[in-house]
C-alpha cells in the first residue's frame, strides 16, 4: 500500500468494562441488568435527591486486579469526582467518575506488535458507575428507560497512543479481554455491552513527532468491528490530507453493514464535563498492606502461563498459545496431564479433535461432555497399543455424545486393537490366500502390492489390527512361500 511510505497511524484506545461485583458500585442493588426493567434499582441508583452513595469495597478491589494485571500503580490516595452532563439515562445529571486522580496508573499490556513483542502503555485505569439504558422500541412511538444498569461498576481503561494498525488495537483487545477473563472480574460480553471500546486515531507523515487531529470511533459491536473501522479510518484520513483538506476532530460512529465510519459529532457540540470532587464520598485509601493482599491474590496471567506451557511441557508457541488462550481451556488441558497423559498427545487431541467436536457443537470447553479424566483415560489406551489412533477418534466422538468412558465404550463394541500374532496370523494366511494376483505382485518386486495386502487385512480385522504387527506377519509369511 502507498500510503504507508508516507503516513503512519497514531491510536490510542479507551475500553469501558463492566465488573461483577454482586451489587452495584454506589448502593446495595444487584448488578443484574437481565432481570425484568427497573427491578434492580433504589433511591440511590435512580438518582434520587438528597440519597447518599456508599462505595462498594469488592469494586475497589477488582479494579485494583485490574491495574495490577496490567502492571499499573495504584494510588495510595485517590478521589471520586463528578462529570456533568444531560441525558435521560443519567437521572442525576452527573456521573461519579474519576478525573485527576485514578485510582490505577502509568501500566503497560504486552502484545505481539507489527514489529515483535511491544508494549502498550495503559495512561490510566479508573472506576465509575455506568448509566442507565436508553430502549427504544422499534415500530412503537415510544422509549423508555431501563435503570437496571443504573450504578453499575465500570472501569475505565485508557491507553497511551502507542498502537500503530488496526492489527495492533486488534492484538491490545484480544490481549486486555483474556487478562480480564483470568482475573474473572468481567464476562467482557461486547454484544450486551459489558466490554464497549472506543478508538482515538489520527495519521501523521512517517518520522514526525507531532500528532495529526484525532477523531474518535464509537459504538463498535466486535473486535473485528473495531479493526475494520480503525483501518477504514486511516485511509480516509489520509485521503483527506492527500486532497489538501483537514482532518475534523470529531466523534464517528461505525456502519458494520456499509463498512465506514460516520460523522456523530463535531467538536463544537462538545461537552464540558465541569468536573469537581464528588462530596458524598470519602477520598479511596489504598494502603500497602491492601494492594499487597490483592496482588497476592491474582491467579497467573495468561502470558506467565503461555511461557509455563513452553516451557514445562515442551510446546510450540502457537500451541501454548491456543491452549492459553481461555482460562477454562488451560485448565482443562492441564487437568488432562494431572490425570496422567503425556504433553504432547494430549495437547493435540485437545486443540484438534476435541476442539472440533466443541465448535461443532457450540459447547465451551467448560461444559465439555468429555472429562479431562476420560480424555487421559482415551490416550493412554493408544499410547499403550489398546486402540489405534483412528479408533480413537471414533471413541471421543461417542465419548463426547454419550459421556461413557473410553474403555466401556472400546470393550462395549469390540474396537480393542488385535494384538494377538495367533488371531493376525490366521487373517493374514486367508488374505494371501484370496490374492494371487497382489502376492506375486509382490514376489516379483512390486512393493506397492504390500500396501494393498495391509489394507485388505485391516479391513478384514475392521482396523482393529495392530498395524505393526500386521506388517511383520505378513512380510514373514510372504518370504515363506
Ligand atoms: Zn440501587
Amino acid at each position: 500500500m502507498e500510503y504507508e511510505m508516507e503516513y503512519e497511524a497514531v491510536i490510542g484506545m479507551e475500553v469501558h468494562v463492566e465488573l461483577n461485583t454482586k451489587t452495584k458500585v454506589f448502593c446495595g442493588c444487584r448488578a443484574d441488568f437481565h432481570a425484568p426493567p427497573n427491578t434492580n434499582v433504589c433511591p440511590v441508583c435512580l438518582g434520587m435527591p438528597g440519597v447518599l452513595p456508599i462505595l462498594n469495597k469488592a469494586a475497589v478491589e477488582a479494579s485494583v486486579a485490574v491495574g495490577l494485571a496490567l502492571n499499573c500503580a495504584i494510588s495510595r490516595w485517590s478521589k471520586m469526582d463528578r462529570k456533568n452532563y444531560f441525558y435521560p439515562d443519567l437521572a442525576k445529571n452527573y456521573q461519579i467518575s474519576q478525573y485527576d486522580l485514578p485510582l490505577c496508573y502509568d501500566g503497560f499490556l504486552p502484545i505481539d506488535g507489527e514489529e515483535g513483542p511491544k508494549r502498550i502503555g495503559v495512561t490510566r485505569a479508573h472506576l465509575e458507575e455506568d448509566t442507565a439504558r436508553n430502549v427504544h422500541t422499534i415500530g412503537k412511538n415510544e422509549s423508555g428507560v431501563d435503570f437496571n444498569r443504573s450504578g453499575v461498576t465500570l472501569l475505565e481503561i485508557v491507553t497511551e497512543p502507542d498502537i500503530r494498525s488496526a492489527q495492533e488495537a486488534f492484538n491490545y483487545l484480544t490481549g486486555l479481554k483474556q487478562v480480564l477473563q483470568y482475573l474473572e472480574v468481567s464476562d467482557c460480553n461486547m454484544e450486551e455491552g459489558s466490554l464497549r471500546a472506543e478508538a482515538n486515531i489520527s495519521v501523521r507523515p512517517k518520522g514526525s513527532e507531532a500528532f495529526g487531529t484525532k477523531t474518535e470511533v464509537k459504538n463498535v459491536a466486535s473486535f473485528s468491528g473495531v479493526q475494520k473501522a480503525i483501518e477504514y479510518e486511516i485511509e480516509r484520513q489520509i485521503a483527506v490530507l492527500r486532497e489538501g483538506g483537514r482532518i475534523e476532530q470529531e466523534t464517528r460512529g461505525w456502519d458494520d453493514r456499509k463498512g465506514v465510519t460516520l460523522l456523530q459529532r463535531t467538536k463544537e457540540s462538545a461537552h464540558d464535563y465541569r468536573y469537581f470532587p464528588e462530596p458524598d464520598l470519602p477520598p479511596i485509601v489504598v494502603d500497602e498492606a491492601w494492594e499487597d493482599s490483592i496482588r497476592a491474590s491474582l491467579p497467573e496471567l495468561p502470558r506467565d502461563r503461555k511461557a509455563r506451557f513452553e516451557e514445562s511441557y515442551g510446546l510450540k508457541p502457537y500451541d501454548a498459545g491456543v491452549l492459553t488462550a481461555t482460562k477454562a481451556m488451560a485448565n482443562y488441558y492441564e487437568a488432562v496431564l494431572a490425570a496422567g497423559a503425556p504433553a504432547k498427545p494430549a495437547a493435540n487431541w485437545v486443540m484438534g479433535d476435541l476442539q472440533a467436536l466443541l465448535t461443532d457443537g457450540r459447547i465451551d470447553i467448560a461444559d465439555c461432555p468429555i472429562t479431562p479424566e476420560h480424555l487421559a483415560e482415551m490416550i493412554q489406551l493408544i499410547e499403550d497399543g489398546a486402540i489405534s489412533g483412528k479408533i480413537g477418534k471414533e471413541v471421543l466422538q461417542d465419548m463426547f455424545t454419550s459421556g461413557k468412558s473410553p474403555k466401556e465404550l472400546v470393550k462395549e463394541k469390540g474396537l480393542e486393537q488385535i494384538s494377538d500374532a495367533g488371531e493376525l496370523e490366521g487373517i493374514v494366511a486367508q488374505v494371501i490366500a484370496e490374492n494371487p494376483g497382489p502376492v506375486a505382485d509382490y514376489k516379483q518386486g512390486k512393493k506397492k502390492a504390500l500396501g494393498f495386502l495391509v489394507g485388505q487385512i485391516m479391513k478384514a480385522t475392521q482396523g482393529r489390527g495392530n498395524p505393526k504387527l500386521v506388517n511383520e506377519i505378513l512380510v514373514r509369511e510372504l518370504s515363506k512361500e
